[in-house]
């Protein structure tokens, strides 16, 4: 499967706000202004100014509307929630070649609030997943004690653990029982 960089960067950034949730991460790690800040720059969103407690309760709304999109039972479902939310953003597509990528298009609104920047182009790039066929891969660890979300990239769709250091251990477990079954068989 072909994901544009741009894409993978938004697919990236779902996935880490859904994983601040407390039900992936024992605790709400995004739980005040500070942390929302240090998310929004470890995932180099641009163009936000000044964050307060709307961008704080906007961005923890947004992460329930994604782990919806996550907990869709079809693609119908997964698809009006995404159009509902993009919808709601206000996008407004543009090209651009900033920062040396090559050219892609940005969907957010100038201006636009940092849950509207996240809701549009994150948005957008589960739109394109959806439209692929790849609905599938958006995944949470099936480890009992886990529930973090990911995006399941492996060629065969087989993925079901998250790559935190206790569930990607039982991955590494688990290939390695398939690899000796394998050999054996
Ligand atoms: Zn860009
Ligand atoms: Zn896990």
């Amino acid at each position: 499967m072909l994901i544009p960089h741009d894409t993978r960067i938004a697919l990236d950034t779902v996935v880490d706000l859904l994983n601040t949730a407390p039900e992936s991460a024992g605790g709400d790690s995004l739980g005040d202004i500070p942390s929302l800040y240090a998310f929004v720059r470890g995932h180099d969103v641009s163009g936000v100014g000044r964050l307060g407690e709307p961008d704080l309760t906007a961005v923890r709304d947004l992460r329930k509307r994604f782990a919806a999109i996550f907990a869709a039972p079809d693609t119908r479902t997964a698809a009006e929630l995404v159009n509902r939310l993009v919808a709601g953003a206000g996008t407004t597509p543009q090209l651009t070649d900033h920062d040396g990528y090559d050219w892609h298009v940005h969907y957010f609104a100038p201006g636009a609030s940092v849950a509207d920047h996240l809701a549009a182009d994150c948005g957008m790039a589960l739109a394109f997943i959806v439209v692929a066929g790849e609905r599938e891969r958006l995944r949470r660890c099936e480890a009992p004690d886990c529930g973090r979300a990911f995006v399941d990239l492996s060629r065969n769709r087989s993925r079901r653990y998250c790559d935190s250091r206790t569930c990607g251990n039982r991955l590494h477990v688990a290939a390695y029982r398939a690899r000796r079954k394998e050999a054996a068989g």
